[in-house]
């Protein structure tokens, strides 16, 4: 926008602090918003100062410059995933399968929103100045640390084709072409998709945060929604009354939130190396930049960063209650395994120091996929339930529920995600215990499953276990 200067040298004061995040760690952040102590009233309330809330009040100040929109932050702007997360922005959702009409395909017009979203967001992030070291490098999904990631990546080729993306949009690398890219041990073939771009997650969402305040969105951090019905939050020391409103709390909506046990928290985390040297990169590859997975059933994540460290984020597991993780640090054993993978999957990394460790909560909805929801009656609307995929979720998912609350008449609204109800017919979990027993042994099956796998390859307990891990699987 002309005019707008949201570049770091017009903070006036600013914070740098050492953090268990490599995100977090010495970034200037600007001074902190104040809490809300009035009553105020707004057009338009947001609640959660991550991805969703800040996108959806970018694309409502888009839309509308004069429309006033508030945005309350239980903590400080970043705090939840959007700050902690491992910077994939993806053009892709998860449980895409649940969106695909009767004869299996998703909407052509689905298909766009998808594979145009990664440089609609890179157009956006350079528009408005928000330097969070955005590199547009595709994905490499790599068959590595056992057969039977062969057999997963072609079925992850297979299902992307049923769904009708075509061979441009996610296409076969062969084990030469694999290692032309990235040189992992046991290269076994890739799945390579042009649609993801690499962030600076904290980066991304302070910049964001810069770019709204300076649209006109009045911001109050340390303000905790305490009850949110139609046209009114109450907080700990002031009220808003709007005329519509947006949860954007997704993993951590705790007790009171209306969303609280209809998106759970799971926990994941991730490691982080020293930088490396070029003679160490030409080891590994990553030339250009690419984020990179395998095919293990407990999910990896890496990428190479601005500053030459590769992250690696593996692996979730659930807290009693099913409450989110709050603390940064990741302080289990499970960011020792983490360790393990890197060195299972880039043996060239021995010896290399880790230097951060941290993890955080994703949201789960009941269902499996994520949803964009709008009810015109109590004029409440929220996004998420990304499951680990949020970063570029959000950004589309932002602009939605902004078209859906201008009423403007946009394709947006009618893609397959958005449903026009009330938040309170989204499913909601099992009480506790028992989504924490089920993700326990899902967890348990998987780890058995890849234990048989390198011990004795492809036998019958490994197969028999991966049959048991296919029926507890949610995808
Ligand atoms: C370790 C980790 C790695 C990940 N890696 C990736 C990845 O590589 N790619 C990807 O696409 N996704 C990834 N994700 C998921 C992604 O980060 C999330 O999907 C996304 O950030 C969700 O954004 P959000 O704004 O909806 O929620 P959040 O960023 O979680 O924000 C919710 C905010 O709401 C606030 N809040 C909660 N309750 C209240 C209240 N009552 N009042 C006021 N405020 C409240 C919280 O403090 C929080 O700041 C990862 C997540 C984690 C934890």
């Amino acid at each position: 926008m002309p005019g707008l200067d949201t570049s770091i040298d017009t903070l006036t004061e600013t914070q740098r602090a050492a953090s268990p995040s490599l995100w977090w760690d010495g970034l200037l952040r600007p001074d902190p918003e104040p809490p809300l102590e009035t009553t105020i009233t707004a057009d338009y309330a947001i609640v959660g100062g991550g991805y969703t809330g800040l996108w959806t009040a970018y694309f409502l100040k888009r839309k509308q410059p004069n429309a006033d929109v508030v945005l309350i932050e239980a903590q400080y702007i970043g705090y939840g995933a959007s700050g902690r997360n491992g910077g994939w922005l993806m053009g892709t959702l998860e449980g895409l399968a649940a969106f695909a009409d009767n004869k299996g395909t998703l909407p052509a017009t689905a298909r766009v929103q998808l594979n145009t979203l990664v440089s609609r967001a890179g157009q956006v992030l350079a528009t408005e100045g928000i330097n969070c070291d955005f590199h547009h490098g595709g994905c490499v999904m790599a068959a590595a640390r056992n057969a039977s990631q062969i057999a997963r990546a072609h079925e992850t080729l297979a299902h992307f084709q049923r769904l009708g993306f075509s061979e441009d949009d996610y296409r076969w690398l062969t084990p030469k072409a694999l290692t032309a890219r990235v040189q992992v041990a046991n290269p076994g073939g890739a799945v390579f998709t042009p649609h993801v771009g690499r962030v600076q997650p904290a980066k991304l969402v302070t910049g964001l945060a810069r770019v709204v305040k300076a649209l006109g969105v009045r911001v109050f951090e340390h303000t905790r929604a305490n009850n949110i019905s139609p046209g009114h939050i109450d907080c700990d020391r002031g009220s808003v009354s709007a005329n519509q409103i947006v949860i954007a709390t997704e993993g951590y909506s705790e007790v009171g939130n209306p969303l609280h046990r209809r998106i759970i928290p799971v926990q994941t985390g991730m490691v982080v190396t020293e930088p490396l040297n070029d003679e160490q990169w030409s080891d590994i590859g990553f030339h250009d930049n690419e984020t990179f997975a395998d095919f293990t059933r407990a999910a990896t994540y890496l990428q190479r960063t601005a500053d030459q460290r590769l992250v690696i984020g593996a692996r979730g597991n659930y807290l009693p209650g099913g409450r989110p993780q709050h603390a940064l640090a990741d302080t289990t054993l499970i960011a020792q395994y983490r360790q393990r993978i890197a060195l299972d999957l880039f043996p060239q990394l021995r010896g290399v120091r880790f230097t951060h460790n941290w993890g955080g909560s994703v949201g789960v909805p009941r269902s499996w996929h994520p949803h964009v929801i709008y009810d015109p009656f109590s004029r409440i609307g929220t996004a998420g339930g990304y499951i680990g995929e949020g970063v570029g979720a959000s950004f589309l998912f932002g602009e939605t529920l902004a078209a859906l609350l201008t009423g403007e008449s946009s394709e947006l609204s009618k893609m397959p995600w958005v449903q026009q109800r009330a938040l309170a017919e989204l499913r909601r979990w099992e009480p506790e215990p028992f989504p924490q027993l089920g993700l326990k042994a899902t967890m348990l099956a998987f780890d058995a499953e890849e234990w048989l796998l390198n011990r004795y390859g492809e036998s019958l307990p490994a197969r028999a276990m991966g049959w048991l891990c296919d029926q507890l699987d949610p995808h």
